[in-house]
């Protein structure tokens, strides 16, 4: 699989780019998990795959390390109003089911299947997660968790991979990745 061929493909999966870089050059804060703390997204003890039930944020870098290599997707979307966290969960989840959508046809072309997904906002597989209702997960091996309880340094990452930062309030950049 040729590294120009896929980022030549992010455009057809909808992203502004999709790049590729290996775990090592990830750099976790782990003082980001008092963000989660605060709780402002309401996910923190509600979502499996949100802190504190997700894991500590060593336990949660020693999941990405196991990974040798990532394909990090970036997308740019025109926002109304950046602040409204409704506007802006709809693109959160319309950037996550591209991300399911790219991965699953690039594995048709040779991305190894055994890799795991970090994505730009917490499991959405149900409805409202289990954990609210303290039930089990209806689907461990698949879920997912988001870039913020690992503690990844996004925009480093972003850096690193050479992506489009510019911001001026218009324009909303999701990343999610897929570590393999
Ligand atoms: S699969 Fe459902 S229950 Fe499990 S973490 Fe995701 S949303 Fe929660």
């Amino acid at each position: 699989m040729k590294k120009i061929e896929m980022e030549k493909q992010a455009k057809a999966f909808g992203f502004a780019t999709m790049k590729f870089m290996e775990t090592k050059d990830l750099e976790f804060e782990h003082e980001f998990r008092q963000f989660c703390e605060m709780n402002d997204c309401g996910n923190y003890g509600n979502n499996y795959a949100c802190p504190p039930l997700c894991g500590t944020p060593e336990e949660m870098e020693q999941k990405v390390r196991k990974y040798e290599h990532a394909l990090v997707f970036q997308s740019r979307t025109p926002v109304q109003n950046i602040f409204d966290d409704a506007e802006t969960k709809i693109i959160k989840k319309m950037h996550t089911n591209k991300t399911l959508h790219a991965v699953e046809e690039l594995k048709e072309q040779g991305l190894p299947d055994n890799g795991m997904f970090i994505m730009c906002g917490p499991c959405n597989f149900c409805e409202e997660c289990k954990a609210k209702a303290k039930e089990p997960c209806v689907n461990e091996t698949m879920r997912f968790s988001c870039l913020s309880a690992y503690c990844i340094d996004a925009g480093k990452m972003a850096k690193h991979c050479n992506m489009n930062m510019e911001w001026n309030g218009d324009v909303v950049s999701f990343f999610s990745l897929y570590v393999f």
